[in-house]
């Protein structure tokens, strides 16, 4: 994919908009593989975690791609029962030794629940020793942000949500905007929720572009500013994925795709026993 436009986030670095998500990859030889695949068709952004067991693959992948460090960018995720300052510190010491790398792109609190404020602190940190280049939060409310945000010293420079036309994240994004805090969008294609890609306009808009849905959809969230990275193990998908930036919706389409949002997601981070329930899902330091 020739020249993948940047966005330019609040602390000046310029993240290219479109990137490719691993979560839900296992780390048996199919991270490296889709990984591969993804650069080898040109992406330059690799969304990754802790949590997903995959860091040490996807570190292979671009050490293999021989593509130079400076135009790829990859993000990594704190967990959240490293939240602690020591724990945080050591756990993205943990995260560059996996990866591979001398330096993480870009960093955030994966779940915003416990020591979030100590965790912030290490990230901060780590920011300034060179070790991450921008640090960011996901999962945030508007109700969470208001809660941890403003004991913050640095604003974070992304929030990673769960965003597609379904669940548009309308009262998140005015909180945001103020801050200029982008929105990366995680579920980007409802994690291909049939009545997503059934929706008859978007289906009308495909004909009409000669697109599939999903680039459709891409394109639409492309437009609304929002960071995008579709994850798929299959190499038809991981090349058509990305071929978005060809054409451009009109302003009454954008309007009317606007109009689809539900207001609601799959997941609901304000709910009672979230954090107690991720904390509880696994240990990511068992293999250690
Ligand atoms: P996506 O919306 O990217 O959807 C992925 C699913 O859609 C897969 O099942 C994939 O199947 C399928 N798919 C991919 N392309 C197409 C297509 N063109 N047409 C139809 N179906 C398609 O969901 P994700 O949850 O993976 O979100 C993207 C990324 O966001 C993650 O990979 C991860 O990096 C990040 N994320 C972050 C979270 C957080 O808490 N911060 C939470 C969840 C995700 P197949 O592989 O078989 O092609």
């Amino acid at each position: 994919m020739a020249n993948i436009p940047t966005f330019k986030l609040n602390d000046g670095t310029k993240i290219p908009s479109f990137g490719f998500g691993t979560f839900q990859i296992p780390a048996d030889g199919s991270t490296y593989k889709a990984v591969t695949n993804a650069l080898k068709l040109g992406y330059r952004h690799i969304d990754t975690a802790v949590a997903y067991f995959n860091e040490q693959e996807v570190g292979k992948a671009i050490k293999d791609s021989g593509i130079p460090r400076d135009q790829i960018w990859v993000t990594s995720k704190l967990w959240l029962q490293d939240y602690a300052y020591e724990d945080a510190k050591k756990a993205i010491d943990l995260s560059l030794k996996k990866l591979g790398l001398d330096y993480i792109d870009l960093y955030l609190i994966h779940q915003p629940y416990g020591k979030v404020d100590e965790a912030w602190k290490a990230m901060e940190e780590a920011k300034k020793a060179g070790k991450i280049r921008s640090i960011g939060v996901s999962n945030m409310t508007p109700k969470i942000w208001n809660k941890f945000v403003p004991h913050f010293d640095v604003m974070p420079s992304v929030n990673q949500v769960e965003f597609n036309p379904y669940f548009q994240q309308k009262e998140l994004r005015k909180v945001l905007a103020k801050d200029h805090v982008t929105l990366e969008a995680w579920a980007p294609l409802g994690e291909g929720n049939h009545d997503l890609f059934a929706e008859p306009l978007l289906n009308s808009l495909a004909k009409k572009y000669d697109k599939d849905v999903g680039q459709i959809i891409l394109r639409f969230e492309h437009q609304e500013g929002v960071i995008v990275f579709p994850k798929s193990v299959h190499e038809a998908r991981i090349k058509s994925n990305q071929e978005i930036f060809d054409f451009e919706l009109t302003s009454d389409e954008m309007d009317a795709i606007r109009a689809l949002d539900k207001g609601k997601g799959q997941h609901d981070p304000d709910a009672p026993g979230v954090a107690k329930m991720l904390l509880g899902a696994f240990d990511v330091h068992a293999n250690d």
